[in-house]
């Protein structure tokens, strides 16, 4: 069961005679022999489609059998399954929609680091992106443009197998109409060259770690006549000294002394933007948050912001002075149980359990 015209296989017409078949066979075996090659898998599939077409079309009976039936003759005779039928089908189908050699090139990715604030207000970044392009020199097809280029004979420069019942990419030159004679040196016959793009990438605020950005052919260049593919572009938002992010809204730990959280103060705190000031009630308790609204950070969506959380936390003083530590003493045993009610109520319980 082949998928392809042995004729085309071994570049020779329908009307060949049996010793075209042996010369063409003996031409490209010598060419595409694993001897010649060693370790290249192309040219093994070459060989094997070379000799499979041979078989069929060098012993006169196999010949006038493969003539009836193109595509569903198989070398034994008996009659295809029908699961070769269906693949037979959809592979020409398929070749049928997809002219080789017009793939779209390969999509890129390229990952960009923002940080916070850049998140906040949204950012443009210049960005350099290695990628291959198509080369100038030749177009694309890889060929020297003196004459580099040459019909492909076994198609007639169609880039079509004229198969019995069904038409195919040419098993020569893969579908393009031409085989490449000479290759261009500018690219060395890869149709590409590797360059570096540099590119201003437009960061919409609101965006998180992993937020993918299209550039729409941006990507490399494909071999052939084909479409340039796309970039993508990576977000990855830093880790910010200050800031912790939840979603839209953003934390920041205010670290009070004792003394300010007692007696109430006003405390300048960042904000994304820059700064502001605060009123610390006078008795506010560590573990508290006091919510700044629409301080966040924008929705990714274009409409509202999060909220800013500024998270109290006591600082304990260390290394006091003889002063400071008689000075404490003596205004700690002037508290009485009013003035710190929850230590008041957990020394209650304590006493509670010892009764038992
Ligand atoms: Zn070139
Ligand atoms: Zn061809």
């Amino acid at each position: 069961m082949s998928q392809r015209d042995f004729y085309n296989v071994l570049g020779i017409p329908r009307t060949a005679s049996q010793d075209d078949v042996k010369k063409a066979y003996r031409g490209l075996a010598m060419r595409y022999h694993p001897d010649k090659n060693d370790g290249d898998d192309e040219a093994g599939q070459r060989f094997k489609d070379i000799t499979e077409a041979y078989r069929a079309l060098s012993d006169p009976d196999r010949r006038a059998r493969y003539d009836r039936l193109g595509p569903l003759y198989t070398e034994n005779g008996r009659p295809p399954r029908p699961e070769d039928v269906q693949d037979m089908v959809s592979g020409v189908l398929g070749g049928f929609f997809r002219r080789r050699g017009t793939e779209p090139g390969e999509d890129l990715r390229y990952t960009v680091s923002v940080s916070l604030e850049d998140v906040a207000s949204g950012v443009e970044k210049e960005i350099i992106v290695p990628r291959r392009v198509r080369c100038r020199t030749c177009g694309g097809d890889g060929a020297d443009p003196n004459g580099g280029r040459e019909v492909c004979a076994p198609c007639n420069g169609s880039g079509r197998s004229t198969g019995r019942l069904f038409r195919t990419d040419c098993y020569h030159c893969a579908g393009k109409g031409f085989v490449v004679k000479k290759k261009c040196e500018a690219c060395e016959g890869d149709g590409r060259h590797p360059t570096e793009d540099s590119l201003r990438v437009k960061i919409p605020p609101g965006v998180a770690t992993g937020t993918r950005l299209k550039l729409k052919g941006k990507g490399d260049s494909p071999r052939g006549s084909g479409v340039d593919g796309d970039l993508f572009v990576i977000v990855s938002v830093s880790d910010h000294p200050v800031f912790r992010r939840r979603g839209d809204d953003v934390l920041v730990e205010v670290p009070l002394l004792f003394s300010e959280a007692a007696l109430g103060a006003d405390v300048v705190v960042p904000t994304l933007e820059g700064t502001t000031t605060i009123r610390i009630p006078s008795g506010t308790a560590s573990g508290k948050i006091l919510r700044l609204a629409g301080r966040g950070l924008p929705h990714v969506s274009g409409s509202g912001k999060g909220d800013l959380h500024l998270q109290i936390a006591l600082e304990v003083p260390e290394g006091l002075s003889v002063e400071q530590r008689e000075a404490l003493e003596r205004w700690s045993r002037s508290l009485d149980k009013t003035q710190h009610v929850r230590r008041a109520a957990f020394d209650h319980a304590v006493r509670e359990r010892l009764k038992k």
